[in-house]
């Protein structure tokens, strides 16, 4: 079993290494050769194997005592968005390229202080904007996944890209990413591996770098469900940190894996049916349908109304904070300084040289919705038309529905450059996750099957807020049900 012990999932690796039957060492030592044939995905935006060794050391020790925390020695990637001390974090942008933190992430350090071990930064979107990771700084990140016979380098998606494309090539155990329109959820689905996107406030946002505060949440992409779980308990918690956190106990997320869904009453939103919906869409959505009511679930019909506004307001709601929370990189305390003729001039040619152009998009965009004569028409009517999106769920919920059932994705990943210079064709992609931003939701993806092109298709749970748990275990059934999700073979080692 342990012949290449890259090929256990973070559950049975946890187990062998607290019976002693695998080390920490020789698992990270697995990993680390891992990363180095793989370079040619750009997964790793950074690698600490140094680090990674001598925490798995630490983690050997304790395990050999007995002692050790629920992920005792699990390596892990961190997406480049989480503060790491001592490690560089460059949110995927030249202006944060060499930056340092003195500090380490409040879900990070959570991971840390269970054990886990870090093997390095994980690409991505710069500053997380992107459904494709090809707006990073660093280049794009090349999915393991290719249509057979065609040797075509295809998007992971985004903004967590290096996340899902290290999980689902085998680099690491599970990741760490950020969704704040989709960016867990997505790239999880295009890559046939697990995401969450926990209930807003669930998670701490302390020590990750800002995009849109209302919006982001940090999560986990793990290989299967019961990996998801494990690793959400560890990252979810109270911080006194981050005034938007929840103080509300963590569950055991693992137990609900598993657990009976009978009885849960599952709504299928019709506006989700959208126009030009491709049939394999479809169809995954149907046989989602048909594994959720074969393992108990009953299955209603329900509306959400304000859908169609979904992505029109979270594209003036996200680049107005993302303008504001942008404005600190200025060339002043930290990060890319250009010098200029005065200090005017100086934060345009700071800015202009470290900001891609994506993100300079994003803060014109911004800019132009919360300056003045524009505020109200745009800025003030998205929150309201968010407002409203919110109450269609609350009126679903306070129905009976325990969860929603919905694709993850429009389509399949598509190739690296085919929606680059067409911004919304690209936006286009969140449009089954932005709902769940928008409201506080929590969602998950769980793979469903292949595509006509052998290519992974996921769905997605929306919950009530705070009850992952019964995400977890309508997930879990899914899982069951579906056709096996066989990762690919490693032909970026050939
Ligand atoms: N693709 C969306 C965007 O570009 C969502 C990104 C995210 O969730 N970080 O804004």
């Amino acid at each position: 079993m342990t012949d290449d012990p890259t090929r256990l999932t973070l559950a049975e690796a946890r187990d062998a290494l607290a019976a002693r039957s695998l080390s920490s060492l020789d698992l990270t030592n697995a990993y680390l050769a891992a990363i180095e044939t793989a370079r040619p995905l750009n997964g790793f935006l950074k690698q600490t194997p140094e680090l990674a060794r001598a925490m798995a050391g630490k983690a050997d020790q304790k395990l050999a005592r007995g002692e050790g925390g629920p992920l005792e020695g699990i390596p892990l990637g961190i997406k480049d968005l989480y503060c790491t001390k001592g490690v560089t974090t460059t949110a995927g942008s030249r202006i944060l390229e060499n930056f340092v933190p003195t500090y380490e992430s409040t879900v990070s350090s959570q991971l840390w202080r269970d054990g886990a071990v870090m093997l390095g930064k994980l690409n991505l979107d710069e500053f997380a904007m992107g459904s494709s990771n090809e707006t990073s700084a660093f280049g794009p990140v090349v999915s393991p996944w290719r249509k057979p016979g065609s040797n075509a380098s295809l998007v992971p998606g985004g903004s967590s890209g290096g996340s899902a494309a290290a999980v689902a090539a085998r680099l690491c155990l599970g990741a760490t990413a950020t969704d704040t329109g989709g960016s867990i959820r997505q790239p999880a689905a295009f890559t046939g591996t697990v995401g969450i996107k926990p209930t807003y406030g669930r998670c701490s946002r302390y020590g990750i770098v800002a995009f849109a505060s209302s919006l982001d949440q940090a999560g986990p992409i793990a290989r299967n469900v019961r990996d998801a779980a494990i690793l959400m308990t560890s990252m979810a918690g109270y911080d006194p940190k981050d005034a938007t956190s929840v103080d509300l106990p963590v569950p055991r997320y693992e137990a609900a894996v598993g657990a009976s869904v009978r009885g849960k009453i599952i709504g299928i939103p019709k506006e989700y049916r959208i126009a030009g919906m491709p049939a394999e869409i479809e169809a995954l959505w149907h046989q989602g349908i048909e594994w959720l009511r074969d393992a108990g679930a009953r299955i209603v019909d329900v509306s959400l109304p304000h859908t169609k506004y979904a992505l029109p307001a979270y594209y003036i709601v996200a680049p107005a904070e993302a303008s504001s929370n942008l404005a600190r990189y200025d060339g002043v305390r930290y990060g890319l300084r250009v010098p200029g003729r005065d200090i005017g001039d100086m934060y345009g040619q700071t800015r202009a040289a470290g900001f891609g152009a994506e993100v300079r998009r994003r803060v014109m965009i911004g800019t132009y919705v919360l300056s003045a004569g524009y505020y109200d028409a745009y800025y003030v009517r998205a929150q309201k038309v968010r407002t409203l999106i919110k109450q269609d769920f609350e009126t679903v919920y306070a129905s009976g529905v325990d969860a929603l059932l919905t694709p993850a994705t429009p389509s399949a990943a598509f190739a690296i450059g085919e929606k680059e210079n067409d911004p919304v064709s690209m936006y286009l992609n969140d449009v089954f996750t932005v709902t769940v931003n928008m409201a506080g939701l929590p969602g998950i993806a769980v793979p469903g099957g292949l595509s006509d092109d052998k290519l992974p298709l996921g769905l997605q749970l929306i919950g009530r807020p705070f009850e992952e748990e019964t995400l977890f275990s309508l997930a879990a059934a899914i899982e069951q049900a579906a056709p096996k999700m066989e990762l690919p073979e490693p032909w970026w080692a050939a």
